[in-house]
């Protein structure tokens, strides 16, 4: 069977639930998916200021796999308001979501957090719906973050919710360089 039988149907997938692990799960399946030359993209709808680790590394498997950062911090909405400029940048991350998803060029594309983002209503999740629903049918598309909308699971091909058993940061512990950032 050659690559391209074994990626024919292309998968909804969604990682969710409180426990760590999403972003690294779908981290995971691209490196997988890089090692055959499956072309991978993710787009950050979060921009983490410690995601550094991860950003070099890709940049090695360029242009197999590649990581675009956008969004803001979100520390307007952590204060209990939205920040136009969050906003702004959401709607740029979806824009430029929904064009390369488009596009038909990728194998796999990851939208990192956008979970989140619709759960804070900040995405209308009808949209999200439509982009599912038209994607190019060879596409894997993976939608990580907390609290996926129950349509969303719907839709979905496979979901893992990610269940938190223990986190270090509850006792206190600091976010370590390569389990964190
Ligand atoms: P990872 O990027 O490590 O796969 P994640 O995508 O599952 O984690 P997010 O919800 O995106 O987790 O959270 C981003 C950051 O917050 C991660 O660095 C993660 O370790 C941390 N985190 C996850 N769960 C908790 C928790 N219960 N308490 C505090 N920090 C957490
Ligand atoms: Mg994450």
């Amino acid at each position: 069977m050659n690559i391209k039988d074994a990626k024919a149907k292309g998968l909804i997938i969604v990682f969710t639930g409180n426990g760590k692990g999403k972003t690294t799960a779908a981290m995971g399946m691209a490196l997988r998916a890089t090692g055959h030359r499956l072309k991978t993209l993710m787009i950050q709808f979060i921009k983490g200021s410690w995601h550094y680790g991860e950003l070099e590394a890709v940049k090695k498997l360029n242009p197999y796999f590649e990581i675009v950062p956008m969004g803001n911090g979100f520390l307007s909405l952590r204060k209990g308001e939205i920040d136009p400029e969050d906003l702004q940048a959401i709607a740029d991350a979806w824009k430029f979501s929904r064009k390369k998803i488009a596009s038909g060029k990728y194998d796999m594309i990851i939208l990192d957090e956008i979970n989140y983002v619709i759960s804070y209503h900040l995405l209308p999740v009808e949209e999200v719906l439509e982009v599912l629903r038209s994607k190019p049918k060879s596409l894997h598309l993976i939608l990580t973050g907390r609290d996926a909308d129950t349509k969303i699971v719907e839709i979905a091909d496979l979901v893992t919710h990610m269940e938190e058993i223990k986190h270090p940061f509850h006792k206190g512990t600091k976010a370590q360089m390569g389990i964190e950032f």
